[in-house]
């Protein structure tokens, strides 16, 4: 690791609602830093908050070790600023079981146990929006464009470079960017690693794009499904699970090219999707995505080729062979999101379940006879229902442990009680007249 010119430490983690959290340490606090003695105040942290256990150590996962690029020019003018991920533990030294990369930690280590490792590639969407002359957001959307339309009527292109610049300094391997459905809407791919190394991306990701689109002035949004009558926002993931270096999901004499191994993770996806759909959709506005129409899954059903199911298998087979989940959204939790996905296929494997045959037609289309014929289920309609289910599955409350699952669903359940108290501007316009 070479700190040589770098004059500040970020030490970062983040809380189970999945905000990335960060403190900053100078040059003189390095080597404290990295023996892993820099304690942060966990009470104030959302879901970390034991008070008893209040005195948290950040623990740097040294391999994450990055120099930021320069954002501005100011802050360049202060010297390099690098960043560390850390995990957290109590001042015992122990791992904290409300650490969400811990959870994640513990079902790649499952996974490893059973010679796997998980890969993940996503496809994380955004929008753009113009802020006003005093900064503040709005939902004016930076352009009209459509999906993979040309600059000048895709504005974003210069801004989505830049990005796209940024994180290849980061280290990132980008695979593609470009327009997406709805305007002012965005899409960069990056490739796929381990599951931890792409949570931990995510988390930069998120960064990076807010913070060039700030420097443009404008306002980067992952909200699910900022405006309505229009695609949401979405976070794809391509899964699959490695052995020594080989894909396990190929095998070109099972059905569809995929081997057992890749059935029962998809039928294990299929199990517990309900379950999981309050960690990898966790707004209440994220439910205003997952409707039909907008290229975002309702049924609980996989596909070899349409895309109006929940799991898609790409064409590509060999190494590139991979089940795409397609209801998560980027506000989720990166590493509760694949812990979840995880648990969730390691079940399918541990229990040899079969998947439902997979389904070619247009499920959208389907009446609710077909759809009980084929043994396809809906995913939960709103947060409120998402919780009860996750609260009902054990493999993915499991997964969480005691500590992450009591907060997360005491903090969701809270969410939903104050949006249900809320009198929303479509209820007055509907009804106030009329009534
Ligand atoms: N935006 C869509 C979603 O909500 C996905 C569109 C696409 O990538 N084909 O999932
Ligand atoms: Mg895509
Ligand atoms: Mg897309
Ligand atoms: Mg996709």
């Amino acid at each position: 690791m070479d700190t040589a010119g770098v004059k500040f430490l970020r030490l970062q983690f983040t809380d189970i609602l999945g905000a990335t959290k960060n403190v900053e340490v100078p040059q003189s606090q390095f080597e404290k830093a990295l023996r892993g003695d820099v304690t942060f105040d966990g009470s104030s942290v959302e879901g970390f908050t034991r008070i008893e256990e209040s005195d948290m150590l950040l623990r740097p996962d040294l391999g994450t070790f990055l120099i930021y690029p320069q954002f501005s020019r100011e802050e360049g003018e202060r010297g390099k600023v690098a960043r560390l991920i850390c995990d957290v533990h109590l001042p015992d030294s122990t791992p904290f079981e409300g650490d969400p990369r811990r959870v994640l930690r513990r079902q790649v280590e499952r996974a490893r146990e059973l010679g796997f490792e998980m890969y993940v590639g996503t496809e994380p969407e955004f929008f753009l929006f113009e802020r006003t002359a005093t900064g503040v957001g709005s939902t004016v959307t930076h352009d009209r464009a459509g999906y993979f339309d040309l600059a000048p009527i895709d504005k974003g292109e210069r801004i989505r470079r830049e990005i796209t610049n940024k994180l290849v300094q980061m280290g990132f391997e980008i695979e593609a960017a470009h327009h997406e459905d709805a305007p002012g809407q965005h899409e960069i791919d990056f490739r796929y690693a381990p599951a931890l190394e792409t949570a931990d991306r995510i988390a930069t990701f998120k960064f990076v794009v807010k913070r060039v689109a700030l420097e443009y002035g404008l306002l980067a949004s992952f909200l699910p499904k900022p405006l309505p009558g229009v695609n949401g926002s979405g976070m794809h993931c391509h899964l699959s699970l490695f052995r020594e270096g080989v894909n396990t999901f190929a095998d070109p004499d099972g059905e569809h090219g995929l081997s057992n191994t890749a059935r029962q993770f998809i039928a294990g996806l299929l199990e517990h999707a309900g379950g999981m759909t309050a960690i990898t959709n966790p707004l209440v506005n994220s439910y205003k995505r997952l409707v039909p129409g907008y290229e975002a899954p309702v049924n609980i059903a996989w596909s070899t080729s349409n895309r109006s199911a929940l799991i898609r298998v790409p064409t590509k087979r060999g190494n590139s062979t991979r089940a795409e989940l397609r209801m998560p959204d980027p506000s989720c939790n990166p590493y509760l999101a694949l812990a979840a996905m995880l648990a969730a296929g390691l079940d399918g494997i541990a229990e040899k379940l079969e998947p439902p045959p997979a389904i070619a037609r247009n499920i959208y289309k389907m009446t609710v006879r077909e759809k009980r014929h084929h043994r396809v289920r809906e995913l939960p309609t709103d947060l409120r229902e998402a919780v009860d289910e996750l609260e009902k599955d054990e493999v993915i409350a499991g997964a969480l442990g005691e500590h992450v699952l009591d907060h997360f669903v005491e903090a969701k359940r809270a969410e939903w009680r104050d949006y249900s108290a809320t009198i929303h501007a479509w209820e007055l316009n509907r009804y106030l007249d009329l009534i």
